[in-house]
């Protein structure tokens, strides 16, 4: 009896049917690519070049790291890159007024400004002081609102990245159920309300949600940006389930032996890829996007400014 058991848990982990993954590099690709068409197209149709100014206050590495990558990426796909570094003690009056002229400069069509800011500086306050036609990061007050109120808006880039994701794996997303783990203000909630106005039927979780495998277990869609790694388990996903795993968590435990340190999501990948239709690794699902949907974005305002053709594959 006991060999026999041992045989049919074997030929079911034979015919285990493993999760599709979904390659967030690959599809950054892409999408950087179909920039870059549209940057040359742009260029040779109308002689301009959009720009997009990226302000960094301080010299913590990992916002270096980013901030060195959205350079390098910009200058590859045709635009102008233009990087400002602040030391750390830059009083909040001078990113300020660097802000205005960078509103005012009509080479830079996208201004980003690497977040966190410094304690001394209300995040905030130079979020909104950002015009909302060139606030490629979509954190302004006004393009929040206008996402929230189904208007065409600047949209945050993660969040966006999730949805091009989900739209090329899925299709049309239209009266499916999700579940977004996390609600915060740059990622989970602009992603519920993307995924609303793609019409499905949408949960937010956090941390004061109970019964929260319950309620995933229901989701034919999981976004999970909690910032604990590995949290969500292969027991609270629904067969079949797409999840979006947008955590980046750097852990100490190590994997074969590669190194002190691993980045791991916040899903736990092993257990899940058993169950789920499709799943994102990490590295090299949501992460990849994150810079590819900056770019799109400064196409988009670039082409909203001059009242040129935005590319749907692009935007919401
Ligand atoms: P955040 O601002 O810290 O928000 C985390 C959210 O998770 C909060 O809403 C919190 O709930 C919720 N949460 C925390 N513990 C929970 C629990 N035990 N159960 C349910 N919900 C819980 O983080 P974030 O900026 O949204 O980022 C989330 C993750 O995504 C992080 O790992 C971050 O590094 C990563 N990230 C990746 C990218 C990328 O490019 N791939 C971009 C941005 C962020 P409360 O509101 O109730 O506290």
């Amino acid at each position: 009896m006991e060999i026999l058991k041992v045989y049919f848990n074997l030929i079911e982990i034979g015919n285990q049917k493993m999760a599709h993954i979904i390659d967030g590099k690959a599809f950054a690709a892409e999408v950087r690519e179909k920039v870059k068409q549209h940057i040359a197209k742009i260029k040779v149709d109308h002689g301009m070049t959009p720009g997009l100014a990226v302000i960094l206050v301080g010299e913590d590495p990992a916002s270096q790291v980013y901030v060195r990558n959205k350079g390098k990426q910009t200058l590859e796909v045709g635009m102008n890159s233009f990087e400002h570094k602040l030391d750390r003690d830059t009083s909040e009056e001078v990113l300020l007024s660097l802000i205005q002229e960078l509103n005012s400069d009509p080479k830079v069509h996208g201004i980003l400004c690497q977040l966190p800011l410094p304690n001394h500086i209300n995040e905030d306050l130079v979020i909104n002081s950002i015009n909302p036609e060139k606030d490629v990061d979509g954190f302004h007050i006004s393009n929040v609102g206008r996402l929230n109120t189904g208007q065409s808006s600047m949209v945050p880039c993660t969040p966006l990245g999730c949805l091009l994701l989900l739209r090329n794996h899925l299709g049309d997303l239209s009266g499916k159920t999700a579940v977004v783990v996390g609600r915060s203000n740059i990622v989970g909630k602009p992603m519920a309300s993307l995924l609303l106005k793609d019409s499905c039927t949408v949960t937010i979780a956090h941390s004061r949600t109970k019964n929260i495998e319950e309620i995933c277990s229901q989701a034919d869609i999981i976004i999970a940006a909690v910032g604990r790694p590995e949290m969500i388990k292969g027991d609270w996903i629904k067969s079949g389930a797409t999840v979006i795993d947008v955590g980046i968590n750097r852990i100490s435990a190590p994997a074969k032996g590669e190194g002190k340190t691993r980045i791991v999501g916040d899903v736990h990948f092993e257990s899940c890829e058993k169950v789920a239709g499709a799943i994102t690794p990490v590295p090299g699902g949501v992460g990849p996007m994150t810079i590819a949907c900056l770019l799109a974005n400064t196409v988009t305002a670039f082409c909203r400014k001059y009242n040129l053709e935005v590319s749907s594959e692009l935007t919401v």
